[in-house]
């Protein structure tokens, strides 16, 4: 006669098991985010058009491995052909790992170039010592890098500044140059024969450093120059990051704002004609809502005194 088995209990899984499968559980989320985000960036400001030859400018940080990856894979899926070719810019920086970008490109399969041209030096020579090198050097290397676009026949220039650095940006520019002005998703270049693009626009910093992690890219250190990053951008990029601790979505806020300006309610003149506005008997629902509250501003909290304001 058979021996009757009782029925087992299943196995109880542990710990490292229970860890292992929220992590494939956010890198996943991680990854739809991504590359949702890059392609609603690209779609948005018709960044890539059918035939595109993008050049992917790789530096060797998170951001450009993290764009070349994303733009391979949403390569694959898009309803249109396009190129892409990475490149790098070898600037002759004492102990660049001169290795390290072809072999990571080759395993990669995509097509590449590695423009050597020595603007370490140049800058070096140029800048009294003490002084910042970080103008001149991003000048010389914007004008190869686009030398170089030309004669690979590229129609678009990829560049990997992302959400946090367009956001500092804007502070920047408020703080030390009296001007609201950003960084754009897409632009003309300087000599007007290049369309540059920013694909991460819209993805913020922390998901591309757990990308990059996750993706194990073989980092190359940005400070082989041995230059200090510019002071007045790390002192704006803490104070924005400080904001989002103690605020949470505080940067999403100022971004989404950026793609929402209300000309008729700032002061410049050269984007409304203030100076010939003139009533016009006519009731128009954007009109002014100067006097009105602001209902995010005026919606107390829970158990908050109110204060009736009298007009
Ligand atoms: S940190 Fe060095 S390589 Fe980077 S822009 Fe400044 S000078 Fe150039």
């Amino acid at each position: 006669m058979s021996e009757v088995l009782a029925p087992q209990a299943p196995a109880t899984p542990s710990a490292e098991d229970l860890a292992a499968k929220k992590h494939a559980h956010e890198i996943n989320k991680l990854s739809k985010r991504l590359h949702r985000q890059v392609g609603q960036a690209i779609t948005d400001f018709n960044m890539i058009e059918e035939g595109d030859k993008v050049m992917v400018c790789l530096s060797g940080g998170k951001d450009s491995y993290s764009m070349l990856d994303i733009l391979m894979n949403l390569q694959q899926r898009a309803p249109i052909k396009f190129e892409l070719i990475a490149v790098n810019l070898d600037q002759k920086q004492p102990g660049f790992p001169e290795d390290v970008l072809p072999n990571y490109l080759k395993t990669r399969g995509v097509p590449f170039h590695i423009e050597e041209q020595d603007t370490y030096s140049v800058v070096k020579r140029v800048v009294p010592e003490g002084k910042t090198t970080c103008g001149l050097c991003s000048r010389l290397r914007r004008g190869i890098l686009y030398r170089v676009a030309g004669e690979l026949g590229c129609t678009k220039i990829a560049l990997g500044h992302h959400r946090d650095d367009i956001v500092t940006t804007l502070f920047l520019n408020m703080f030390f140059g009296s001007r609201m002005k950003g960084m754009p998703p897409k632009l003309v270049s300087d000599d007007g024969k290049n369309v540059v693009i920013r694909p991460l626009a819209y993805v913020k910093e922390p998901d591309l450093v757990r990308w990059a992690e996750h993706r194990e890219f073989p980092i190359i250190p940005c400070n082989l120059c041995g230059s200090q990053e510019n002071l007045q951008r790390v002192q704006v990029k803490a104070m924005i990051n400080e904001w989002e601790k103690r605020y949470p979505g505080r940067i999403d806020n100022i971004f989404t704002a950026m793609t929402n300006i209300v000309p008729s309610h700032m002061m410049d003149k050269k984007l409304f004609p203030f100076e010939t506005i003139q009533a016009t008997g006519q009731a128009t629902a954007d009109g002014d809502i100067a006097f009105d509250d602001d209902e995010s501003c005026a919606t107390p909290s829970a158990g908050a005194s109110v204060i009736t304001l009298q007009r």
